[in-house]
């Protein structure tokens, strides 16, 4: 196996404004962390550096004048026509230099993709990946550069079989919108209920159109969903469809913002739940490109990350201080004095209520998407 983890610190020392949610310093926190606990010192990895990305392949994906808007408003120039393409919002406002810095993670996305397909290499990982909400021609949610889209374009035209499985708590709509008639790209998206989280898309009754029907599966969540309950979801829905589809490569966006400190979301789960999930995505695929999606307790999203790492590595973080007095405890793992959390199930009449509803969800998948792909 050879494995890449995509990394700048320059790139993760960017900053959306002090107010902004989406603190691109949580990829410094997981490097570090994956550093400490020994997870990069394996002869198969390697860490890169992401390099631009050519306006050519971001041209397949984005539209021409957004792109120009994008490029004028990283300038610092400001116009009423910006607004209409969703630049200058709250959630997306105009910060110097935000086009270079799209261009760089996208730039990440498509090296890892462009690696793993060429055979060089099994697995990416990059942390600043999974802007899933940037449409064509609009900034959404945090997103300017579809990374996703693009990559997964670029893929497709090399006639590469692809699933997308996003495990974000908020839905992947602007990658969803990309590929509905697209039979060629199953999407498989775990998310928060659209009843009480932005963008309020992914019901599980949108499933594609056209050529693409039963290509896209929506799983979403009751906001008390806790590990437990979406495992069972996890293992009823994802194996038997990416077992099914048997795609070439797998991109995986591993938002972290399912976690139950995290303060823009409210599922419950633990850095437990989230493991065993991506620990069932790599046993279903050889080749995956892993995106870091959200997360915004920024010390619990560095565990995840450096977590996840580890599990697409098959390889278990050592604390090599461990049991030394004085030993350095060194902030992401501080508060439960390890990489690991502790259980944290829901209880009472909140997980009956979880449980009702993630169980009809996936009954109305196994009745409506199952057959399309002859799992019985
Ligand atoms: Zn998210």
């Amino acid at each position: 196996m050879q494995s890449a983890l995509i990394y700048s610190q320059e790139l993760s020392r960017f900053d959306f404004g002090h107010d902004h949610p989406y603190k691109p310093e949580r990829a410094i926190k997981a490097y570090e962390l994956c550093r400490r606990y020994g997870v990069l010192n394996y002869p198969w990895m390697e860490v890169l550096r992401p390099p631009p990305l050519d306006l050519d392949t971001l041209l397949a994906f984005h539209d021409e004048r957004y792109l120009h808007l994008l490029k004028e408003a990283s300038l610092g120039k400001v116009g009423a026509e910006m607004f209409s393409y969703g630049l200058g919002t709250e959630d997306n406002p105009i910060v110097p230099g935000i086009y270079e810095w799209s261009l760089m993670t996208a730039g990440g996305t498509f090296l890892g993709a462009d690696l793993i397909a060429r055979g060089e290499i099994d697995v990416a990982f990059n942390f600043l990946g999974g802007f899933h909400h940037a449409r064509r021609d609009q900034a959404q949610g945090f997103c300017y550069i579809n990374d996703v889209a693009v990559a997964a374009f670029d893929l497709l035209n090399r006639g590469i079989k692809l699933a997308f499985v996003d495990i974000d708590a908020h839905h992947c709509d602007g990658v969803q919108d990309a590929f509905y008639g697209d039979d060629r790209l199953l999407l498989i998206s775990f998310h928060e209920s659209g009843e009480t989280l932005y963008p309020g898309t992914g019901k599980e009754t949108e499933i594609g159109e056209g050529k693409g029907l039963g290509f896209t599966i929506n799983v979403p969540l009751d906001a008390d969903t806790d590990d437990e309950v979406y495992l069972e979801a996890f293992h009823e829905v994802v194996p038997p469809l990416l077992e099914a589809f048997r795609p070439d490569i797998l991109i995986a966006e591993l938002g972290a913002d399912t976690q139950i400190s995290d303060p823009l979301t409210h599922l419950r789960l633990t850095n437990n739940g989230y493991q065993e999930a991506v620990k069932i995505l790599r046993t279903l695929c050889q080749r995956i490109l892993a995106l870091g999606g959200g997360g915004y307790d920024i010390y619990r999203t560095a565990r995840c990350w450096t977590l996840a790492w580890s599990n697409l590595n098959h390889v278990e973080p050592e604390d090599e201080f461990a049991g030394l007095v004085g030993g350095m405890m060194f902030g992401p793992e501080q508060e439960v004095g390890s990489l690991q959390d502790r259980p944290h199930p829901t209880e009472g009449r909140a997980k009956e209520k979880a449980l009702v509803h993630a169980k009809e969800v996936v009954a109305y998948i196994k009745k409506e998407v199952f057959p399309i792909h002859k799992i019985s």
